[in-house]
């Protein structure tokens, strides 16, 4: 890790640098489908401080992934516009990570030779070694470097893709659900990996999942979309103590907080309000 980190850290102003900001100013976006126009995002507005761990949580369908593609350069707004460390994003990079549900690992390459997808694209494989090892040590898999993805558990897996991003030494890391579809143990394990690597490397996080607790957890705050097409329906601090209790009076009431605001909007919709208190998926 040394080249590169010593590199980047020369470039930048402050050497101390943390995650980027994120400006989201203002961003409506919405999808051609079946001969119509199909409204997804409706001026939303979010900002994020450098090294602050955002989580957003909204109905299923309401946009989430949608606003993170556009986060990652994947997908460009019909109006507003996204901004990371007040640069426009226009397409996507290395530094602003995105890590979704399912690991999409490459079952010919083995763990190692996953997460150095990243600096082989940036050929930067052969000056990579080091930071390779350290991403892998970072996620508790160095000693399945050379293992196949078949051969991994669902929460290895996913530790994996969390290496894959970790070693381009992301400024931002946006999750789209990524423990969704672990048992809850293992998902609990890795929510704690999760908050000592932010820990560790205060990276900006973006984090989306349908579970309330687990965004409790995690965030420093927390975003609630309506229904689509998505508008901002509250932003919730949690001004908790880490790690946070989850049977202390403060988390609860966070909790029925927003699974209030969620149920009062499925409600509305009429889909299921129950939603929000079980493992659901898409
Ligand atoms: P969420 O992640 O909140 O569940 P998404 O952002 O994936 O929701 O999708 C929001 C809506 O936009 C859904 O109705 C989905 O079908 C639609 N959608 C997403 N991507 C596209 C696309 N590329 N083309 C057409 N419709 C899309
Ligand atoms: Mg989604």
């Amino acid at each position: 890790m040394v080249t590169d980190i010593a590199q980047d850290e020369r470039s930048n102003a402050a050497p101390q640098k943390e995650g980027a900001a994120i400006d989201i100013v203002s961003v409506t976006q919405a999808f051609r489908s079946g001969g119509k126009d199909l409204p997804v995002l409706d001026e939303v507005s979010i900002s994020a401080k450098p090294g602050e761990f955002v989580a957003l949580v909204g109905p299923s369908g309401s946009g989430k992934s949608t606003l993170l593609r556009l986060l990652a350069g994947l997908d460009r707004p019909l109006f507003g516009e996204v901004y990371v460390d007040g640069e426009p994003v226009r397409k996507p990079n290395p530094r602003h990570a995105l890590v979704f549900q399912d690991p999409t690992l490459l079952p010919w390459r083995t763990v190692r030779e996953n997460v150095a997808i990243g600096p082989e694209a940036l050929g930067r494989l052969r000056d990579s070694q080091d930071r390779i090892d350290a991403a892998l040590a970072l996620v508790n898999l160095t000693e399945f470097a050379d293992a196949w993805p078949a051969q991994l558990s669902g929460g290895m897996a996913q530790r994996a893709a969390l290496a894959r991003a970790l070693v381009n030494d992301p400024s931002v890391l946006l999750l789209d659900e990524p423990l969704g579809k672990l048992d809850a143990l293992t998902r609990r394990v890795l929510q704690g990996e999760l908050l000592s690597l932010w820990e560790q490397r205060r990276f900006t996080a973006l984090l989306v999942t349908h579970d309330v607790s687990e965004a409790l957890v995690l965030a420093d705050r927390i975003v609630v979309f309506s229904p689509r097409p998505a508008q901002v329906r509250d932003i919730i601090a949690v001004n908790l103590e880490r790690p946070r209790d989850q049977s202390s009076a403060g988390f609860i009431a966070l909790r029925e907080r927003i699974l209030g605001l969620l149920d009062a909007d499925a409600a509305a919709s009429g889909t299921d309000a129950l939603h929000y208190e079980t493992d659901a998926t898409e």
